[in-house]
């Protein structure tokens, strides 16, 4: 996992049409199971926790959470424990992502969402620690300060691999691009996709996790490509992917990955980037999402293959 991820080209013909160069950073492929951006925010919090004494983690997540597993099996890895409070039924303990992240030693603690929506309220917090006091508490989708560091290294990898004029990236609650901003300190254009439905309050958590708004000014996130909400999207939408995927050979989930996708068509469209530039898209990984779809039914089975984990 000390490697670098690969950057490879994309092949399209709609980017040959608006003379575009695009190439697809591969952190899908950092790990088989640790993939994209979960491992990247991961990687400095589980160093902090070693380093402090800490017997594990703690963090929250819904029930097909892509940073519930990939903590899970960060954990089992680096010989830490891992508690996961999950938004929902205890029946979903049983369901393809969270299945494995018990295979992987994690305990699970189901709450409703009341309970849920306390979790990055201070007083519950304290409570929380004092419940679990040799475990490190992680927000929900691992983004804190902490996980800036090691988003950052997207970017340090990108300067060595190619030169760029925009980068694009899903956002969900802000880590991910932070980290990219911060890193990145201005030199490139840095476009996020919100892949859920919000008022702003992303740039907002995005400026909270930097510390030091001001400063950068060379990112935007665009909030309309949603498809309707968090992990909706339409039958349409999940072709339009699919159909994406075989004609370039790389895998996109319709949650993350694939709503980036479906933006930059829709973006090159409208013909928002101009002749001769030059695209960077960074893969996020999260295709253990695709296994959880299949199963309520989201995705067919014939089309989209089910994710498989040692
Ligand atoms: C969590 C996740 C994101 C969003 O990252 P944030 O740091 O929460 O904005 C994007 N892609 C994938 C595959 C994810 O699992």
């Amino acid at each position: 996992m000390k490697k670098q991820s690969p950057l490879q080209k994309i092949t399209h013909p709609l980017f040959d049409r608006h003379q575009l160069s695009v190439s697809i950073k591969r952190d899908d492929t950092i790990h088989p199971i640790i993939s994209g951006n979960k491992w990247r925010k991961l990687k400095f919090n589980l160093r902090h926790a070693k380093a402090h004494d800490y017997i594990g983690v703690v963090s929250f997540g819904g029930s097909f959470s892509n940073h519930i597993h990939a903590l899970a099996f960060a954990c089992h890895q680096q010989g830490l424990k891992s508690i996961g409070i999950i938004r929902g039924e205890k029946e979903y303990a049983s369901n393809f992502t969270l299945s494995m992240a018990q295979q992987w030693g994690m305990e699970l603690r189901f709450v409703n969402r009341k309970t849920y929506r306390l979790r990055e309220n201070t007083e519950y917090l304290a409570q929380l620690q004092l419940a679990y006091p040799d475990y490190l508490i992680v927000p929900e989708g691992g983004s804190n300060t902490l996980a800036l560091g090691g988003v950052g290294e997207v970017i340090t990898e990108l300067n060595q691999q190619c030169e760029f004029d925009t980068l694009l990236t899903p956002v969900g609650s802000g880590g991910t691009l932070a980290g990219l901003i911060k890193a990145d300190n201005n030199q490139h254009n840095l476009l996020g996709i919100a892949v859920l439905k919000q008022d702003g309050y992303l740039t907002e958590q995005v400026n909270t996790l930097l510390g030091d708004s001001l400063h950068f000014n060379n990112w935007q996130i665009m909030p309309e490509f949603h498809r309707g909400g968090y992990a909706k999207f339409s039958k349409e939408d999940a072709e339009k992917i699919l159909s994406f995927s075989q004609q370039t050979g790389f895998i996109f989930e319709p949650v993350y990955s694939g709503k980036m996708i479906l933006a930059l068509l829709d973006l090159i469209d409208q013909q928002y980037f101009p002749k001769g530039h030059r695209l960077v898209l960074l893969h996020t990984g999260g295709l253990q999402g695709i296994g959880g779809l299949i199963e309520r039914g989201l995705l067919n089975a014939n089309d989209w293959s089910m994710p498989t984990f040692g």
